[in-house]
């Protein structure tokens, strides 16, 4: 794997202050396959600097121009789709069909619509007699995770150019190829040096220095709700605007009318994709107690054929971290009915489908984010004990209901305290805000609203 040795700021690739780098291992047979820099405080000074330089000439130049990069940008991630999907299974795992159609195929999605959303958005509104400019908020500092490492970064940079900020990125140490094969892409499309810039490094060095830096007018994080809360706090403290992509525990609610099968087939699949690593998976399956002990036989059948399909996790620690998870399902009481805390394989980084049934609402695996292949199944009594259970963690990111009758089932997600909710598996859309509520977090991320994030209001009046 191709890996630079230096930082991308204002518009070249420079060598880090310091000396310390970043191993990245492919976590399928644990082999080093390339070193980057592990940003200082320093650099991140240096990068924020070069972007607040370039900020007053970007916030100036017309949406068409900026839509024009945007344009050029989606093209060159486009024309680079097979190294991407490469880049992405050699540093995170993926296995290489679904990092062709989502780590890579997703984030061209989203570059194109936000290269459209520059060219067509109304950055200027009448209000009465005033005229209302929305304006770029300033200088973006990004700091992105490892689970989707190509879109969470597209997610932030394409609507933050869109809008005339300039950025600093600090993505995940354990896929940091990724964003160097990015900031190539930036640079070939055309953006103007010190736009954006790209800082590698620890999150406890390189990313708090760019949460606190003064130069800094929004931090934009996508991450746990840990690192999420002590950046929140850093934010308000500036009074920095701040926006969060945090955890979720979504509720898959399968209703008694509706396709039994269905739904439990797309449910395990939703959660084993990305062997579990996915923030809005639909990781506790909640099912009416006469249907139960069926939904519960469907779901190990589904669950086992994703024995040899799956990929590792991203990293030993985080299989640990696992692992531990499906230990304390056992010692709470759930009933394991495939998986296990067992690693399937003698090298890498791999954990087991897992699925546990009799989970009861309160339990650890029932509450916390996991973030690795294991469904937790619950039963309910009727429809008010299921959007009790549904709602009855910290989190509110996603969520899915299955019913016979698609009203029945837009009035129940209607109640559901959460961001998102897919109704008898409705497919993804690039332009639909997405984002939590309660502890998932602060925010939209994607399409228009996703871009009102990082402008500002100024009214004139007349
Ligand atoms: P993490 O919070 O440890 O790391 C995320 C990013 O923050 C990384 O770039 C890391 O280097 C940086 N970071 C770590 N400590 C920091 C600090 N003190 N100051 C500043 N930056 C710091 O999370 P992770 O383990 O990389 O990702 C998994 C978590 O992310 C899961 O909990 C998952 O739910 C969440 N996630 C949420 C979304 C979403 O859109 N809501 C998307 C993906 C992942």
């Amino acid at each position: 794997m191709k890996a630079h040795d230096g930082l991308y700021i204002d518009g070249a690739w420079r060598p880090a202050e310091g000396q310390d780098v970043i191993e990245v291992v492919n976590p399928a047979d644990e082999q080093v396959i390339g070193r980057v820099p592990a940003g200082t405080a320093l650099d991140v000074d240096t990068a924020v600097r070069a972007a607040r330089a370039a900020l007053p000439a970007w916030a100036a130049t017309p949406p068409a121009e900026r839509a024009a990069r945007l344009a050029a940008l989606r093209d060159v991630l486009a024309a680079r789709k097979d190294e991407i999907a490469e880049t992405v299974t050699a540093e995170l795992g993926a296995p290489p069909q679904f990092a062709q159609t989502v780590h890579a195929g997703v984030p061209i999605a989203v570059a194109g619509t936000y290269a459209e959303l520059a060219a067509t958005h109304s950055f200027e509104e009448k209000v009465g007699n005033s005229t209302v400019l929305h304006e770029p908020i300033g200088v973006v500092g990004a700091i992105t995770p490892w689970n989707y490492p190509l879109h969470q970064i597209v997610a932030k940079v394409a609507p933050a150019l869109a809008a005339g900020c300039t950025l600093v990125l600090k993505p995940a140490e354990d896929t940091p190829l990724t964003a160097q094969l990015f900031a190539e892409a930036v640079h070939e499309a055309g953006v103007p040096a010190g736009v954006f810039n790209l800082v590698t490094g620890l999150g406890t060095v390189a990313g708090q220095a760019l949460a606190e830096h003064p130069g800094v007018d929004l931090v934009s994080f996508t991450g746990s709700t840990a690192v999420g809360r002590q950046i929140g706090a850093v934010a308000g403290a500036a009074v920095k605007r701040v926006a969060l992509e945090l955890g979720g525990k979504s509720a898959n609610v399968i209703l008694p009318s509706a396709d039994l099968a269905k739904a439990v087939n797309v449910g395990v699949a939703n959660v084993m994709s990305n062997s579990g690593q996915t923030c809005s998976a639909w990781t506790r399956m909640l099912v009416h107690s006469d249907q139960y002990d069926e939904a519960v036989e469907l779901a190990t059948a589904a669950a086992a054929k994703y024995g040899e399909r799956i990929g590792p996790v991203v990293s030993a620690k985080h299989q640990a971290r696992v692992r531990g998870y499906i230990e304390k399902g056992i010692s709470e009481g759930a009933r394991l009915v495939v998986g296990g805390p067992e690693s399937p394989r003698e090298k890498g980084w791999f954990v087991s489908p897992t699925v546990f049934a009799d989970v009861t609402p309160e339990i650890t695996i029932a509450q916390e984010e996991i973030f690795g292949p294991v469904l937790t199944i619950l039963r309910y009594e009727d429809e008010e004990d299921a959007l009790r259970i549904a709602n009855g963690t910290v989190y509110g990111l996603a969520g899915a209901v299955w019913a016979g009758d698609e009203a029945e089932a837009v009035a129940f997600a209607r109640r559901m305290d959460t961001g998102q909710v897919d109704i008898n598996g409705g497919r993804f859309n690039p332009l639909a805000p997405f984002g939590g509520y309660k502890q998932s977090g602060v925010g939209r991320e994607l399409g228009a609203h996703g871009l009102t994030e990082y402008l500002q209001t100024k009214s004139l009046q007349f």
